[in-house]
């Protein structure tokens, strides 16, 4: 007669340990779509805020913020 290999599963016995505060936090989550919180819209743009022209005329700094574009189009500016 021949030996089987062990099955490829293991039994546990109770319940796995609780996940820590920390791990809670920081466990990754899975990637969803960016929506504005006030017209669930999906359009998406990116608003540089309070450049200025360096000595050479090209703006530059400024913040970079994500608005959302048809909050835009009806004249409101929601941050994303
Ligand atoms: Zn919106």
């Amino acid at each position: 007669m021949t030996e089987r290999p062990p099955p490829p599963f293991a039994v546990f016995d109770g319940l796995p340990p609780k996940d820590t505060r920390h791990e809670r936090l920081h466990k990754s989550k899975p990637p969803s779509l960016v929506r504005c919180r006030r017209c669930a819209g999906g359009s998406i743009v990116t608003v540089r805020m309070g450049m200025t022209y360096n000595p050479k005329g090209v703006p530059v700094g400024g913040v970079k913020a994500l608005v959302c574009a048809i909050c835009l189009a009806r004249g409101d500016h929601v941050l994303i």
